[in-house]
């Protein structure tokens, strides 16, 4: 399971500024006024092999008036999900009452808890710490998230005090069967599917809203396949949760893409696709994972209503054109032998085996086809190829001048390589290194 860390802070200290460092993401908000309200931002820190999700808690005053109930609920929810903590305080502003406040709220929780005095550039950082070491925390470092300094250190801080997977459920999550995360806006009808799949309404009875800590997995037997789903909102929401735990799902929808190997992301035919649609995309994709578009609620539509919406899809998924899409009635049953195909045919491109040379042979044609644009009189060199991992399935490629190869070259060469080794449904890494 991917585990979770809560930036948590009065408003204003810098915490949005830290998510999108840690997260690299350019679309969360960064407002310069406090007290401003706004919703939670989730995101994925990646460091090497490790991962885990970051939450934005949005404001927290820690005075009692004046704190909107709504945010501060939020924000113990989040405290009472996430690993580790992060105590953003702001090095300018200095040790306020408020910090006092939310620390006992954190504190509360039992859960390990790291300072991160924020805003220190232009300052004294021993001056700065000193401000703040009657916390009494051990973990107390200096940052400015909005230079990007000391973010590597709090990662560091951070990374040992999250669990780690042991060897026991490493085995028991990989026992052979496919693993599907089935992720999508609510009311797109994702309960609906795994009922319809498992043939029996047993799911929905167990749900106990925004509560269970571990994923729920289901084992599915299919036309002689075996499947894991593994559940993000579609078991929970019947017991029509109120907003706070309904936002709170999106964790873990990213812990399930985490988990899966196939991302199923179902997309209600008679609604607009949402920017949130694309979000669960990108996310989808930055995990490396393969994935299906299922088309929901297809039946009952007409001959243009069905045209219009195949027009949308193409127009706005063209980034995902090897994502097979699948159009579908959960409620009737319709298509679902097709989707499950489509899940399959997507697991087996990402878990495909392909040897050094098949691979440096079809760098060295795609090559001979087409050459990187010249950087300054030089032509950025390719020279060999072989596998750097699968699911989704990585090649690395050797040359020289290899950071300059442009956006343009490197879609290309996924193009090509996904059209030789019929990489259907999968995203395709392609790791440039210099030298050798
Ligand atoms: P939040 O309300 O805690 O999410 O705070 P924001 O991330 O929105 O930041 C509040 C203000 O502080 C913005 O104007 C940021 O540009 C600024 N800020 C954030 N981090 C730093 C930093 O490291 N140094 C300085 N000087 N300003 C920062
Ligand atoms: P979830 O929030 O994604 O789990 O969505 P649900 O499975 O709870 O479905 C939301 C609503 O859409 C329910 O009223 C379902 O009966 C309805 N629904 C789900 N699938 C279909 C479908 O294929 N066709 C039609 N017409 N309605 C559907």
């Amino acid at each position: 399971m991917l585990p979770v860390v809560a930036l948590v802070g009065r408003p204003n200290v810098g915490k949005s500024t830290l998510f999108n460092v840690l997260t690299r993401s350019r679309d969360a908000l960064v407002a310069d006024m406090p007290g401003v309200t706004r919703d939670r931002h989730y995101g994925v820190c990646r460091s090497g092999e490790r991962s885990f999700v970051v939450v934005d808690t949005g404001g927290l005053s820690g005075v009692d008036e004046g704190i909107d109930a709504l945010t501060a609920q939020q924000v113990r929810l989040a405290i009472s999900e996430a690993q580790v903590l992060v105590f953003v305080v702001d090095a300018r502003d200095g040790l306020l009452p408020q910090d006092i406040g939310i620390l006992n709220e954190l504190r509360r929780s039992g859960k390990p808890i790291i300072a991160a005095v924020n805003k220190t550039d232009g300052l004294d950082e021993q001056n700065a710490l000193a401000e703040f070491a009657s916390f009494g925390l051990a973990a107390t470092l200096p940052l400015s998230a909005a230079h990007n300094r000391g973010t590597d250190d709090l990662i560091a801080l951070t990374l040992p005090l999250l669990p780690v997977e042991t060897e026991e459920s490493v085995e028991q999550r990989e026992d052979g069967s496919i693993r599907v995360a089935i992720v999508g806006r609510p009311n797109a009808g994702k309960s609906t599917l795994i009922n319809r799949l498992l043939g029996e309404d047993r799911l929905i009875v167990s749900s106990v809203a925004g509560t269970t800590r571990d994923p729920i997995r289901v084992p599915l037997e299919r036309d002689g396949k075996r499947y894991t789903l593994i559940d993000t909102a579609g078991v929970r929401r019947r017991a029509r949760v109120e907003e706070a735990v309904e936002k709170f799902s999106v964790i873990k929808t990213l812990q399930s893409m985490a988990a899966a190997q196939v991302v199923v992301l179902m997309i209600d035919a008679r609604e607009n696709l949402a920017d949130q649609d694309l979000t669960l995309i990108g996310h989808a994709l930055d995990e490396g994972r393969a994935l299906v578009i299922a088309i929901n609620k297809w039946d009952g539509m007409d001959a243009y209503q069905r045209e219009q919406c195949q027009r949308a899809l193409e127009r706005r998924l063209s980034f995902v054109e090897w994502a097979k899409q699948v159009f579908i009635s959960a409620l009737h049953g319709s298509g679902l032998r097709e989707l499950m195909r489509a899940v399959v045919r997507a697991h087996s491109a990402a878990t495909k085996e392909i040897g050094s040379s098949e691979l440096t042979k079809t760098l060295e044609r795609a090559y001979e086809g087409y050459q990187p644009p010249l950087v300054r009189g030089h032509a950025p060199k390719l020279r060999f190829a072989h596998p750097g991992g699968l699911n989704p399935p990585t090649i690395v490629i050797h040359g020289s001048r290899t950071k300059h190869i442009a956006p343009a070259y490197r879609r290309y060469l996924e193009n090509f390589f996904r059209q030789r080794f019929k990489l259907e449904g999968t995203p395709i890494r392609i790791d440039f290194r210099d030298g050798e």
